[in-house]
């Protein structure tokens, strides 16, 4: 320990911008009392002293994708907020003995990650704004920050929320410094959170496989831009793309999602003066302007980087009208009938409009509803379906109280969300009780009839198979399995023999047509029929400044 702060002092000492030594007491000092890596910093501390000054980067970022158009609301704590040295956790790139850790002087601050959900309360925006500023504001000055955020967070009675965040944060780190911005596809760009941004990146595949080696991009690119002494790229070229359409239909596995995405990285990487660029689907569950597809490019050749985008925008608007839903959809009760006759097993069923990873808000009962009123799952040797999953504490806590193999006779769901039906009145025999997963926190199985109900304490998506094994089900031998999900994630496509993505009801809702978008620009596809071409010009984005 006492190695690592004599390095330290060394280093700052010799610091050729002077930061002063305030740095000794701050960040640095704070991860020389917490951090575990010892060792790895106190050769990077080492390296410091003597050979060229580390770039010092902050780390920072809120990420969640939240709909306008359910009644949830999601608090603080659905944020699982990271602080300081655990924000490195986060991040397999990371980890104490990783190249990365040596390349800079990091300075993580907070970085929060919630499930997709309802609006975020105003005051739960505010408290993480706040302890962001006030912990990047302690610990300034920066050569760059990697801004880790997904791009479509609605917060109530405030317009683009990024854009706010990032505005709020230059203010406090200024307009020198490079800021390297990583996003969800599904995100929004708004003008200002571009302006603000140096650097910007997105991920490109859906579902989102590529997602860390996307944010590792943008903290590679972050750096080469700081080492070589580059800075901020002279360009940044934004395409607003009139188009406005639900992941379900944009997956990148299949046309025309598939080709278009493939065009991004010849496009952009590896190519002279251009850093990084992407498409963004956007998200389709909020009502603001800065709602539709965008095509964003930066770099240090003008001609190149708008031309880049304006090639990618164009391909973009070119296959608008072949983006599908990624699998046969249907109504639930024909895809029930269908799912129960069928010899492919297991037969997987999306619950498409309570989605919980789109933002839906994961209790409404209508599809268990109509699942448990079907005569084919009444008897215990009726097709084995399982249906993952539904909130109730309630239900939990008499489950708790029966044990596993009692009797349990109790409501569900439809807490938050009864638009649509009310609590789900489920009576049956208790098969597991799980806790301690940080979504769930605790998860029942009940058996009513030939259904296997997953019930949790507080909501979670089931995306992987072991999510279900660990609760003692087998999805592989179900004949039928419900998910609330859009398009299966891949450990669930792998498994499926079938699949249908029934089109329930519920915040986000698949059928954009059903939703009251008011604010939206317009004309918009797929909306406005007969719309003309639109501008695909590339409009170039001032660099950051203080406006
Ligand atoms: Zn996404």
């Amino acid at each position: 320990m006492k190695r690592m702060l004599w390095f330290t002092f060394g280093r700052t000492l010799k610091s050729p911008l002077g930061f002063g030594r305030r740095l000794l007491f701050g960040a640095e000092t704070q991860y020389v009392a917490s951090l575990l890596g010892c060792l790895a910093f106190a050769q990077t501390g080492y390296a410091q002293s003597t050979n060229a000054r580390l770039p010092r980067i902050a780390i920072a970022g809120l990420g969640i994708e939240s709909s306008t158009f359910s009644p949830a609301v999601t608090l603080e704590p659905a944020f699982h907020a990271r602080y300081s040295g655990e924000v490195f956790n986060a991040y397999p790139f990371m980890m104490p003995m990783s190249p990365m850790r040596k390349k800079a002087v990091w300075v993580p601050t907070i970085v929060g990650k919630s499930l997709p959900g309802g609006i975020v309360s105003r005051e739960a925006y505010e408290s993480l704004v706040h302890k962001m500023l006030d912990s990047l504001k302690k610990y300034a000055p920066y050569d760059g920050l990697y801004f880790d955020i997904h791009g479509a967070m609605s917060v109530q009675g405030l317009d683009d929320p990024e854009g706010d965040l990032i505005t709020r944060i230059r203010k406090v780190i200024g307009y020198n410094t490079l800021v390297s911005t990583s996003m969800d596809l599904h995100g929004n760009v708004s003008w200002r959170l571009a302006q603000q941004t140096d650097l910007m990146t997105t991920y490109r595949m859906a579902p989102h496989e590529d997602a860390m080696q996307t944010k590792e991009r943008a903290v590679t690119n972050l750096i080469n831009r700081l080492n070589s002494g580059k800075g901020k790229p002279a360009y940044k070229a934004l395409i607003n793309v009139p188009i406005l359409l639900p992941g379900e239909k944009t997956s990148t596995r299949i046309e025309p999602g598939k080709s278009l995405y493939q065009q991004v990285a010849p496009a952009v990487d590896g190519q002279d003066g251009i850093v990084d660029g992407g498409i963004w689907i956007g998200y389709a569950w909020a009502d603001e302007p800065r709602n539709h597809a965008a095509v964003m490019v930066v770099g240090d050749d003008q001609a190149k980087v708008t031309q880049t985008a304006e090639k990618l925008a164009t391909a973009m608007w070119n296959v608008r009208g072949q983006f599908d839903f990624v699998a046969p959809v249907g109504k639930l009760e024909d895809v029930l009938a269908k799912a129960v006759v069928s010899a492919r097993k297991p037969f997987f069923i999306s619950d498409t409009g309570d989605n919980p990873t789109a933002g839906g808000a994961g209790d409404v009962t209508w599809t268990l509803t109509q699942i448990l009123a079907r005569p084919e799952f009444q008897k215990p040797d009726g097709p084995a379906l399982i249906y993952a999953s539904i909130p109730g504490p309630d239900f939990i806590r008499k489950a708790k109280a029966a044990g596993v193999g009692g009797q349990v006779d109790a409501l569900a769901g439809a807490a938050v969300d009864a638009r649509f039906a009310g609590p789900v009145r489920l009576k049956g025999t208790v098969e597991a009780i799980v806790e301690g997963d940080r979504d769930a926190e605790v998860e029942v199985v009940v058996k009513v009839g030939s259904v296997h109900v997953i019930v949790t304490q507080k909501r979670k998506p089931y995306h992987k198979e072991n999510d279900f094994k660990r609760l003692g089900l087998e999805p592989r031998k179900a004949d039928i399995v419900v998910v609330k999900i859009g398009y299966l994630e891949p450990e669930l496509y792998a498994m499926q023999k079938d699949w249908i993505m029934a089109l329930t009801p519920g915040g986000v809702d698949q059928d954009l047509f059903r939703l009251p978008y008011k604010r939206i620009e317009r004309p918009m596809f797929p909306f406005d029929k007969d719309m003309k071409t639109p501008d695909l010009g590339a409009k170039l984005v001032p660099l950051s400044a203080s406006y």
